[in-house]
């Protein structure tokens, strides 16, 4: 099959990337010419493990390629995927589906043979019809269907996610865009990973509740956990314990400082917006976005009973700041609410992270950036951990402990135990629902 990909973005990249590694003859689109720079010189513009690898894989097999000309692109191809970015509309939380349509009408005036116009982007329901509309608009009498085909993978996990998923969703609305889907996702179905097929409305829908369901589960966990601090009950010990009931089930149910990341914030807004518009308050949702924001600012109250109630001139050290791990994806991540907020108050923060400088340099003023836990730790009045990654979760506290002013320890992600932290020579240690 011969795929045109549009926009190399997280999603973008990687599902070209994969597709190409199928077999499929993949050409990935973006306008930004730095990237498509990069691209060309083998480089990946984002950070994703094993990305580098796969790519150099199958761009030296001849499968893959990259241009800012996307006629060229679509030209020829059985199918086109967009996968522009969806972000939150200034204003009203609905999402901006701008990028989403300048794309379409470019696609339909670049067609040239019956091509399946297909939708990456998380997109509200409805909006594939309205991108069938688009792509007419400038397709003269090139014929072309739209299928929705919504994408689950996670950052730091996503070619993973993308080879062994799930399942995959498709939405489409007759028999010939089916058969160029089901082509396209053959590998995976051969490996019995199940393809769902729906209408558009549905797959556009299953994107929006799955989020929000995850977003829930986390969210439902980070209020248990505030109540385990009340009532002297470990978060930890609950989760186990309502985990292993196959009906509830383990993931997601780590208490931590509060969901972020380019996909939850966005995607529970556009649903609760979605809601409202149709007369249907999604109640839950909403309150889970106000919940989740509660537990964001909260962590910074924690930070301050730490630090006596005093935030000026402590020297607070922060191990992570992207959203989560294995990734360089800063997009409001927690880190975004919490730091500026201990800067505000005073506090002289540093911070430690092996992939979001590049990122976080510019949203995060007033930081210090130090390149190792235990440098940024001399001196320091306060370690709080933020976000996992894996080189902060075996550290030698007892090395730690010597170099800090006054070691106190805010485990923010419930890494360590309190017992080996205050063994390690720690005078304090504060997880959350513990
Ligand atoms: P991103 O911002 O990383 O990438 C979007 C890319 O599209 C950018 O490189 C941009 O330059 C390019 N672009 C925009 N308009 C273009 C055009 N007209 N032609 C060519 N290129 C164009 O976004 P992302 O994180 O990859 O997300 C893309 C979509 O996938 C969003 O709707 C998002 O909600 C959804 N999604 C993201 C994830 C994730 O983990 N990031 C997971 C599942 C779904």
């Amino acid at each position: 099959m011969k795929i045109a990909m549009i926009g190399t973005g997280y999603v973008g990249l990687v599902s070209g990337v994969c597709f190409s590694d199928f077999g499929h003859e993949v050409v990935c689109v973006d306008k930004d010419p730095a990237k498509i720079e990069k691209l060309l010189r083998g480089e990946v513009p984002i950070y994703e493990p094993g990305l580098e690898q796969l790519m150099a894989k199958n761009v030296a097999a001849g499968r893959l390629s990259f241009t800012l000309d996307l006629a060229a692109a679509v030209a020829g191809a059985d199918a086109v995927f967009i996968a522009v970015g969806t972000p939150t509309r200034r204003g009203d939380g609905h999402a901006d589906l701008r990028y989403v349509m300048a794309a379409a009408e470019e696609i339909g005036a670049a067609l040239t043979g019956y091509t399946v116009v297909v939708t990456k982007s998380t997109v509200p329901v409805g909006t594939n019809r309205k991108v069938a509309e688009a792509v007419a608009r400038t397709a003269g009498d090139t014929p072309f269907d739209v299928a929705s085909n919504p994408e689950f993978l996670r950052e730091g996990a996503a070619i993973d996610d993308f080879m062994r998923p799930d399942r995959v969703v498709v939405g489409v609305e007759n028999d010939r865009a089916r058969k160029t889907m089901a082509d396209i996702y053959r590998p995976l179905s051969l490996r019995e990973f199940p393809v769902v097929y729906t209408n558009l409305e549905s797959a556009e829908m299953i994107k929006y509740a799955a989020n929000a369901f995850l977003a829930t589960k986390i969210t439902f966990i980070n209020e248990i956990a505030r109540l385990c601090e009340k009532v002297g009950a470990d978060v930890k010990a609950v989760s186990k314990g309502i985990g292993m009931d196959g009906r509830i089930g383990s993931k997601f149910l780590h208490a931590g400082p509060g969901y972020g990341g380019s996909c939850f914030p966005k995607d529970t807004k556009a649903l609760a917006r979605i809601g409202q518009d149709h007369a249907v308050p999604m109640q839950i949702t909403e309150t889970v976005i106000r919940v989740n924001d509660e537990i964001k600012h909260r962590m910074i109250e924690k930070i301050e009973d730490l630090c006596d109630g005093a935030l000026r001139d402590k020297v607070i050290t922060i191990l992570g700041v992207t959203f989560k791990p294995n990734t360089d994806d800063m997009r409001d991540a927690p880190s975004l609410t919490i730091i500026p907020a201990l800067v505000g108050a005073g506090a002289k923060v540093r911070v430690v992270d092996p992939q979001g400088r590049h990122e976080g340099e510019a949203l995060l003023p007033g930081v210090k950036w130090v390149e190792s836990a235990y440098g940024a730790a001399q001196g320091a009045d306060l370690l709080v951990l933020l976000t996992e990654w894996n080189e902060f979760r075996a550290l030698d506290l007892g090395k730690l402990a010597k170099k800090m002013a006054h070691p106190r320890l805010a485990d923010l992600r419930n890494v360590y135990d309190r017992d080996e932290v205050l063994a390690a020579g720690f005078e304090t240690y504060v997880g959350v629902g513990r």
